[in-house]
């Protein structure tokens, strides 16, 4: 337990919830700080101190589960690729290739499991074995997405010898594979898709910033869309409905909220900033990624309708992604061409400078305001 909550205490706790799901006394409850961030919270005097909670915690593990670096390297391959089907693409955030193996599990009967937003356009991670929720899962949300009780879910239907194929973040991707390791779930069945990350953004600042937009365009929001592609992939934007028919749409070089992410690293969770499942470090059976700066001589005006990395670690990876690559666009490609464009793949993002006073003046003034005020001057 020592262990556990130091984890906690130095905010190394990445949020993913897996505690929580395993107690089996169900003595750990996840409590929002000042920022916005769920951290846990246990209940002493009601705690068994079977430890269960220390051996599903993604950071408290060591590094025996994974090959060899080197062996992986060269196991691995890399794609660049896009889904040969327009709609899918368009509303994808790079090429649409998460749709295409969340279908190939759907028509083998199996559960897909992402993240979604909720009736307040809030993120969660949810699971569905229905097609038409498909469009749901789809699309990155800039939010840190709450786990609840997905691990159970997962577990429970793999016990019952179903096919789950579970997207996440990096971290939570390490939550999943400890929760079913610990509860001896056999894991045959489940396939781990991640992506490279850039970090989780707090789910109060985000919520702040959709206040805002509902007070200013008089009305509630309807939908939520990070990297719409209506100025193209690369110069990708934040689009914004609203119930009296207006929208808010601006693009990656305007929209306040993701400047402040990606320019300024104001409100990420602070383990993002120390992220131990960087690089070959990861559990999933795909990694998935914009795959920016991409040269493909044969089809370069096509590549701005968005494109994927694909990064296939395990055979069962392998099978999955055999099983789409008639519907989707594919080119082989090198690590080397994946890491000058992506520095998130190996690297954390470092908080930003300007991040304590970000968060020392959250409930004090606008959101918008608090943000605008460190971002550079841009026309
Ligand atoms: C927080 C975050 C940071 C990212 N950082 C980078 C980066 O630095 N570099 C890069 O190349 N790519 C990054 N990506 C991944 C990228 O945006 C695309 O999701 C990826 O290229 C897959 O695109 P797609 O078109 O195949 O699928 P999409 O349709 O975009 O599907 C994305 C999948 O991700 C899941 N997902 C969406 N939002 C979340 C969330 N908040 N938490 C957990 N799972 C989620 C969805 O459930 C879905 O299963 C990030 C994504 C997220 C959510």
């Amino acid at each position: 337990m020592d262990k556990y909550r130091e984890t906690v205490r130095t905010k190394k706790c990445t949020g993913c919830n897996s505690c929580v799901n395993i107690c089996p006394v169900n003595v750990i409850s996840m409590k929002e700080d000042l920022e916005g961030f769920n951290y846990p919270i246990v209940d002493v005097d009601s705690c068994i101190r079977c430890g269960k909670c220390e051996t599903v915690c993604p950071v408290l593990q060591d590094e025996y589960h994974y090959l060899n670096d080197i062996i992986k390297k060269n196991a691995m391959k890399i794609y660049a690729a896009w889904s040969k089907n327009d709609d899918i693409r368009r509303q994808s955030t790079s090429g649409g290739i998460y749709s295409e193996l969340a279908a190939s599990i759907l028509d083998n009967r199996g559960y897909i499991s992402g993240a979604v937003y909720d009736e307040a356009h809030m993120v969660r991670h949810w699971i569905t074995d229905q097609r038409e929720d498909l469009e749901k899962l789809r699309q990155s949300k800039y939010v840190q997405s709450d786990m609840g009780s997905i691990y159970k879910n997962i577990g429970d239907l793999l016990n019952q010898g179903k096919i789950v194929l579970f997207c996440g973040t990096p971290c939570q991707c390490e939550g999943v594979f400890h929760y079913c390791k610990a509860q001896g779930i056999e894991t045959t069945r489940l396939y781990l898709i991640d992506f490279i990350c850039r970090g989780s953004n707090s789910p109060k600042v985000y919520r702040k910033f959709l206040d805002e937009l509902e007070e200013k365009y008089h009305s509630k929001v309807s939908r939520v869309w990070f990297k719409n592609k209506t100025f193209g992939w690369n110069c990708f934007s934040t689009k914004i409905d609203f119930e009296n028919g207006t929208c808010y749409l601006e693009d990656r070089f305007h929209d306040t909220y993701i400047r402040g992410y990606i320019e300024e690293n104001l409100y990420i969770r602070p383990s993002c900033s120390d992220c131990k499942f960087k690089g070959l470090r990861r559990i999933a059976d795909i990694t998935l990624a914009d795959f920016w700066g991409v040269q493909l001589e044969e089809a370069m005006q096509e590549t701005d309708g968005g494109t994927s990395m694909v990064m296939v670690h395990t055979e069962k990876g392998k099978r999955l992604w055999n099983s789409i690559k008639p519907k989707v666009f594919w080119k082989e490609k090198k690590l080397e061409d994946v890491i000058p464009g992506n520095d998130c793949f190996e690297h954390s993002v470092k908080p930003g400078v300007h991040r304590e006073q970000f968060f020392l003046d959250l409930d004090n003034m606008p959101v918008i305001e608090n943000i605008e005020r460190f971002l550079k001057k841009r026309e």
